[in-house]
């Protein structure tokens, strides 16, 4: 039997990020991932000929000197993914009432489409992007030449987003428009984190890019990254028990049959569905666990696919955030908004081959099915799944996006559809959900108690492609050293 300097359970972004840390630095490990394809968020999978993206439409900070492009530069695929620079002068278009708002890219841009739509705001706006720029700054590729991560970020956990907001502007189509892609981060009004809020609209107004051509570039090029360096990937491996001697883990119990041994492991799949797979021991206390079970989700996504005729629909470079009348805050209500994005294989392209729809949900809405699986839930479940369609339709098309006869065929899925493939509890689209009042509870250290096994992934601090890919760095230092890893990538 093999056996491995670091084993990885997960492989997503941050299972296949600490494995091409960790390989290039000499480590020689093994991401174990339980489905045929790798990615999870970031799997791209076929329907009708089409490639569809499981979660990730765009990403911010990715131009040169940016935090994002400075990470994947280190990690060598930056220049192997297909990116495509969304549009400057509006790359999201906040749809409000019978108003668009266009935020811009880059702050002098950003500056200027506000100024328009809100003359009188200006020393309320530059307070505001000074704030985020504050955030911002505290991961930046500066701070990484300085040799840390994050310099101070934690003490953003405890601040409000919404009191932020509503304390920088009394403009409530201000306030709406600032907080029109509270989705992006899981955004609650009473629990959601000024970090979250301004680690994310920073990092897209900074710059915001989309992967045209399928999201799984990246986790297909941080594959290849592992296997070049020495490391091993295997895919339909799923974890089905970590093994301990009462101090540290001694092994991994793959497909129920399969034992493979590490000397470090380091989990990536969500803490509640991690936790009950390590056998009893007695530094993985009851109360322990029960506190893991007990921590609140972030909510779910309903995904409509639209899988367009040739030519029927122009590919745009820009999303809209599409609210009607309603607050931009998570609704529980169920009054709809939704996330409108384009995709295209080719950045000539100029006809969307698919357009997205994400709208947030709880999960309740389909707990009644949750003991089914993929493709067996019943005739009751795909009726729900049309009526939810249909009125999506309904209401992107009250609000100007009328895709009627435009459309060749229908993809939907679930939070259940995202429990199932991603293996994320109670299919919440960011893992463990963030609140201001009280961060440690919601809180996930990078160590745990057996003293070679590790978290990372997107329930440890934030998640997204840049919050993953900051926990990924803080894991894999845990082995390297902090500075020596942050000034590693700073000067890539
Ligand atoms: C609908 C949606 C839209 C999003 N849009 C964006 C966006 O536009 N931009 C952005 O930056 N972020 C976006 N995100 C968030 C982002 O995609 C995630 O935060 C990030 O990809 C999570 O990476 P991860 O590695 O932590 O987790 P995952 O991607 O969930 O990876 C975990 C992996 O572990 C595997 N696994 C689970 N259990 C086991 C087991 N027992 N054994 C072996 N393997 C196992 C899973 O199959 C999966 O591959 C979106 C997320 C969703 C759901």
């Amino acid at each position: 039997m093999k056996s491995y300097d670091v084993i990885i359970v997960g492989g997503g972004l941050a299972g296949l990020e600490c494995g091409a840390i960790l390989s290039k630095e000499g480590h020689s490990v093994c991401v174990l991932e339980k489905n045929d394809l790798l990615g999870g968020c970031f799997q791209t999978f076929p329907r009708y000929g089409r490639k569809l993206d499981t979660g990730i439409h765009y990403i911010g900070s990715l131009d040169e000197g940016q935090l994002m492009h400075q990470i994947w530069k280190y990690l060598g695929i930056i220049d192997k993914i297909q990116l495509q620079r969304l549009e400057p002068t509006g790359f999201d278009h906040i749809h409000l009432d019978s108003g668009i708002y266009k935020i811009g890219m880059g702050y002098e841009n950003f500056m200027e489409n506000m100024l328009q739509q809100f003359p009188k705001e200006r020393a309320t706006l530059q307070q505001y992007i000074a704030t985020l720029q504050e955030v911002g700054n505290t991961s930046s590729v500066e701070s990484l030449q300085r040799g840390t991560f994050s310099d101070g970020g934690m003490r953003y956990f405890y601040q409000s987003a919404s009191a932020f907001i509503e304390e920088t502007t009394d403009n409530k189509t201000l306030q709406r428009v600032l907080t029109g892609t509270a989705q992006l981060y899981g955004g609650v009004r009473d629990k959601s984190t000024l970090y979250s809020h301004a680690m994310v609209n920073n990092s897209y107004i900074q710059s915001s890019y989309r992967l045209v051509g399928g999201s799984m570039q990246v986790t297909d090029a941080l594959a290849r990254v592992i296997e070049e360096n020495g490391g091993t990937v295997r895919t339909n491996c799923n974890v089905t028990r970590i093994k301990t001697d009462g101090t540290k883990v001694t092994g991994i119990e793959v497909n129920g049959e399969e034992h493979i041994e590490g000397k470090l492991y380091i989990c990536t799949i969500h803490p509640q569905v991690a936790i009950p797979l390590i056998e009893d021991t007695p530094a993985i206390k009851k109360i322990y666990r029960r506190r893991i079970a007990d921590m609140p989700n972030s909510y779910g996504v309903f995904t409509l696919y639209l899988l367009m005729k040739d030519g029927a629909y122009p590919y745009e470079r820009y999303n809209h955030y599409v609210y009607g009348k309603r607050d931009t805050w998570y609704n529980e209500a169920g009054e709809k908004g939704c996330l409108i994005t384009s995709q295209a294989t080719s950045v000539e392209q100029k006809y969307a081959d698919v357009i997205t729809i994400l709208i947030t949900m709880p999960y309740d809405e389909v707990k009644q099915w949750e003991g089914t699986t993929v493709s067996h839930r019943g005739e009751e479940y795909l009726a729900y799944k049309e009526r939810k369609t249909a009125d999506i339709l309904q209401f992107v098309a009250s609000q100007g996006f009328d895709y009627a006869d435009k459309v060749e065929h229908i993809v939907t899925s679930s939070p259940l559809t995202y429990r199932d493939y991603t293996g994320t509890a109670q299919g919440s689209a960011y893992g463990l959900a963030k609140d201001y009042h009280d961060p440690q509870r919601c809180f996930m250290p990078t160590r745990t108690r057996l003293e070679n096994f590790y978290f990372a992934g997107q329930s440890i601090n934030i998640h997204g492609a840049l919050g993953v890919s900051l926990t990924s760095l803080l894991t894999c230092a845990e082995f390297l050293g902090e500075e020596y890893l942050a000034k590693k990538i700073g000067y890539a």
